[in-house]
């Protein structure tokens, strides 16, 4: 059974935003643009969605005045800076970006230097378009911020959009989003809401994956995976994270691991690290995966979804160790246990080897 998560004493933000939530909701990008008030619309991919940017070009018809193909992992500012001047040189009044978290990145990038509002169409389980949070790259170093004002205004949730995504990243972006709302239910700041969110999350996410991982490809998995996504996103744009974040933001920025894939290595081993102070926070995530601990949870999921689980796969290295533990450890930041340097040591190394997470 899953233990409760009322609190005796919390605070409690609801930031506004639209949701739509349904098939084929990308047909309705239109009047969505139009209820804003606006007319002229910056499309934003990847050179690798380029076709579905497009495809949402032509849905837009006279609304759409460009299509900035140029989206990239963990938001370069210069890249950045070339959207802006386009969205300036065509006059839009309106970012319209499909793609996965570099995308909606992208959009909340150029929203932040040019207030123009925004109607995101996520096509991955990163998150990003349910939170104020803007991680951006420069000279190798990424930095995070937090403003209300690049929230997205509007969400269109369309699980005709995700079925196309490869799967390594339908695994490992699920995984992304299990991170958001496992940090959420020991965050410092956490609420009942958020926390009612992330059971929900993880069970959601749990389910679906292990549909999807068997080629059990119907659309009740992916749309239940594209739910979770949204619950876990959410989580994230509530409450702060700790330690797992700060690892993977520190592993992504400082040494250009991918996104996801880290967050599926690292995230049994941050939980494995933290429920030792909070194994009645991380109680519900137990239950959920019907172990006696999280991390065991975890682990066993993450085998069984073919999940990555070494930092070596991805391209990291034992020179790297010294260095990212070092990233890791600097600028301090809350954790429900403290973030010593032996600690950390010893996570990286177990992820760098793709050793079983232990606490
Ligand atoms: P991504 O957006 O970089 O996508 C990876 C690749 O998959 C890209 O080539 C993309 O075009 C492609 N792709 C995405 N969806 C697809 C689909 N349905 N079909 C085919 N191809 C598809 O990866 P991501 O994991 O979604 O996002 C990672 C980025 O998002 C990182 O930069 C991370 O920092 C950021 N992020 C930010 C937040 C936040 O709140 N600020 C939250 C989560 C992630």
């Amino acid at each position: 059974m899953i233990s409760s998560v009322f609190q005796q004493n919390f605070t409690y933000v609801a930031a506004p935003q639209r949701i739509v939530f349904e098939s084929q909701a990308h047909l309705r990008v239109g009047e969505e643009v139009a209820a804003l008030g606006r007319k002229r619309c910056l499309v934003l991919t990847t050179p690798e969605q380029a076709a579905t940017g497009t495809n949402l070009v032509s849905v837009l018809g006279q609304a759409a005045v460009e299509h900035f193909d140029g989206a990239t992992m963990h938001t370069p500012v210069d890249i950045t800076e070339k959207a802006v001047l386009l969205a300036q040189r065509v006059d839009a009044d309106c970012l319209v970006a499909i793609g996965g978290g570099s995308t909606i990145g992208l959009s909340k990038a150029i929203a932040l230097r040019t207030a123009l509002p925004q109607v995101v169409i996520p096509t991955s389980f990163a998150g990003s378009e349910a939170t104020p949070i803007l991680g951006q790259t420069e000279a190798n170093r990424k930095t995070t911020l937090t403003d209300g004002r690049i929230r997205p205004d509007v969400v269109l949730y369309d699980v005709t959009l995700v079925r196309s995504l490869p799967p390594h990243l339908v695994i490992s972006s699920g995984m992304n989003a299990l991170a958001h709302a496992i940090e959420g239910l020991y965050a410092r700041d956490r609420n009942p809401i958020a926390s009612l969110m992330a059971i929900e999350g993880i069970r959601a996410i749990r389910s679906a994956l292990l549909r999807l991982r068997q080629g059990e490809a119907d659309d009740a998995a992916w749309s239940e995976a594209l739910y979770g996504a949204w619950l876990c996103g959410s989580v994230l744009g509530q409450v702060g994270m700790a330690l797992h974040h700060k690892l993977c933001h520190a592993l992504g920025g400082g040494f250009n691991l991918p996104h996801a894939e880290t967050h599926a290595v690292m995230l049994p081993h941050a939980v494995a690290y933290n429920e030792v102070v909070i194994p009645d926070l991380l109680q519900p995530v137990a239950a959920i995966f019907g172990t006696d601990t999280a991390h065991a949870g975890l682990t066993a999921f993450a085998s069984q979804i073919s999940a990555p689980t070494s930092l070596a796969e991805l391209g990291f290295t034992v020179g790297d160790l010294p260095n990212a533990v070092k990233l890791a450890t600097a600028n301090p930041y809350w954790n429900p246990r403290p973030v010593e340097r032996s600690g950390i040591e010893a996570i990286l190394s177990r992820a760098l080897n793709g050793e079983p997470a232990q606490s």
